[in-house]
């Protein structure tokens, strides 16, 4: 079934199911690798809520959880012009940090995480991503855990917002293009995304 937000269409693309069996052999690998760590988890938010939250349940030994918030992307764009809107509160000394991401794009959001990160003298800082476009991406930081790998398409739902709507939905709905919209997904729909956040 076909999703309206605003002014765009979405098709459904990831099922609930698959999102869950992506999170959970996700869980399974970072488990066996850090079993003898005590990691801590920080969420990207705002679009990493729900994988956060879905992984966490599903992480069998003793963990921690956080949050960072960063925003970079500008309706269905991805910007350069990432933002810190809420930062690190506790200290991280020779921590075992992995970070939580919803999404791995152009890579700018994870440019500014290592930035954040690096004068921080945690133990390792290890990047796990749910969803991540290869022909998007345009860094070198090594993705060490990915969930799945998915065209370079806007996608909204399980936390991913277009201009703040959608993240509530449990599945992923796919950008539906036409002809018309080839052009609003070029260029940005007039007016629309100030303000979005990651
Ligand atoms: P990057 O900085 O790698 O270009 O993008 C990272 C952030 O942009 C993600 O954390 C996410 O919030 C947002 N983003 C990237 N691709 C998409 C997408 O297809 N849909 C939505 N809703 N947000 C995206
Ligand atoms: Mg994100
Ligand atoms: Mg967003």
């Amino acid at each position: 079934m076909l999703v309206k937000l605003q002014d765009l269409y979405f098709k459904p693309f990831i099922s609930e199911a698959e999102i869950q069996d992506a999170v959970q052999k996700m869980v399974d690998k970072v488990a066996i690798d850090l079993k003898d760590e005590m990691p801590i988890f920080v969420g990207i938010l705002n679009g990493s809520f729900m994988f956060v939250s879905d992984f966490v349940k599903k992480y069998p030994h003793p963990c921690e959880v956080t949050f960072i918030k960063l925003a970079s992307y500008d309706g269905v764009k991805s910007t350069e012009d990432i933002q810190r809107l809420i930062g690190l509160t506790q200290d991280l000394t020779n921590r075992t940090v992995v970070i939580l991401e919803d999404i791995i794009d152009s890579g700018n959001t994870l440019e500014e995480v290592h930035r954040i990160f690096k004068n921080e003298n945690v133990k390792q800082l290890i990047i796990a991503t749910l969803f991540y476009k290869p022909e998007a991406y345009k860094k070198d930081f090594k993705l060490h855990y990915v969930g799945l790998e998915i065209p370079s398409k806007f996608i909204v739902g399980y936390g991913l917002d277009y201009n703040g709507l959608g993240r509530d939905l449990p599945a992923v709905y796919q950008l539906k293009t036409t002809q018309h919209m080839t052009n609003i997904v070029l260029f940005g729909p007039p007016g629309a995304g100030k303000g979005t956040q990651a």
